[in-house]
């Protein structure tokens, strides 16, 4: 169970989560409901003021940094910013490697040509410059670079936000490729529910720094339960014009978690709400196996 404050401000609080080698974890919420901060607290980019993180069931206070970071990658929303601009796409894939001092000046060469067909790109790309590519291939270079330390997990922060929807397409693909091939175990982090019904096992629905609901993902998107999920779903558009969900409409702006409300935080917007709501503060509890609502309708 995870508390984290930053400032005054709890920004993420009684998070308890497991995620299982091999399968991705999707955390989806609108912008300010802590899934960011959640996911620098997995990376131990942010300490917890209560609570542990494990990863391969030892607390990650007490692994070493660097072999950390060589078992935990993260790939970021905007691929041009996290790209060095002087840099050619050879160096800025290998620099990893150059840092951990693996292999040989040869063999580090071979592993770059290696990565860029891994992701769909020639080796002859090596030396060109992020600016020479589209959004969609500097996204396919920052995977190979967090690929060269053959990470074990990888949390991806909103990892095509930024890209057309056809591109999504393709780089939410190749992400499923790789994760088969290599048994990565994602964390994959967005508002976009599409994007994550697409490659996620199991989904938590944040919002002010709580989860809210907890599922597999067939599950979640076939029948949400939490009526913030349900609003949350109704937003999007199912391919099938004849069965279009009911459109629930939120009213009302994100709280602040500086100021959080009493009881359900879900409640001044939730059209569900009773009396019980604004007093006390539900429980994420497992409603059927596998599947947890903090909800006082359940
Ligand atoms: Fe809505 Fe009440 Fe459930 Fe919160 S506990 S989501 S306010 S019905």
């Amino acid at each position: 169970m995870l508390g984290l404050k930053t400032g005054s401000v709890r920004a993420v609080d009684s998070v308890s989560l497991d995620i299982e080698k091999g399968k991705t974890l999707g955390l989806v919420g609108e912008s300010g409901c802590g899934k960011s901060t959640l996911a620098k607290c997995i990376m131990g980019l942010e300490s917890v003021t209560s609570g542990e993180i494990l990863f391969q069931n030892k607390p990650i206070t007490t692994w070493n940094k660097k072999e950390l970071h060589r078992k935990m990658q993260m790939i970021f929303q905007d691929p041009y910013s996290s790209l060095n601009p002087r840099h050619k796409i050879g160096s800025i894939i290998r620099e990893g490697l150059d840092i951990h001092s693996i292999g040989t000046s040869s063999e580090r060469k071979a592993k770059v040509h290696e990565l860029l067909g891994l992701v769909g790109l020639r080796p002859e790309h090596e030396t060109r410059y992020p600016h020479e590519f589209s959004g969609g291939q500097r996204q396919r270079v920052a995977v190979a670079r967090t690929l060269a330390l053959n990470p074990q997990l990888i949390v991806c922060d909103e990892p095509v936000s930024a890209l057309d929807v056809s591109v999504q397409a393709q780089v939410l693909s190749m992400l499923k490729d790789l994760q088969d091939r290599f048994n990565l175990t994602y964390v994959f982090i967005s508002h976009d529910l599409s994007a994550v019904s697409h490659i996620s096992d199991h989904v938590a629905v944040m919002y002010l720094g709580r989860i809210m609901e907890l599922a597999p993902s067939e599950l979640l998107f076939a029948s949400p339960k939490h009526p913030y999920t349900t609003a949350l779903l109704s937003a999007v558009l199912s391919p099938d014009p004849n069965n279009q969900p009911e459109r629930v409409t939120l009213t009302g702006d994100l709280p602040t978690p500086m100021n959080p409300p009493t009881g359900c935080p879900f409640h001044p917007r939730c059209p569900k709400a009773f009396d019980k709501c604004k007093a006390e503060r539900p429980e994420l509890l497992e409603i059927t196996p596998g599947a947890k609502v903090a909800c006082w309708l359940y």
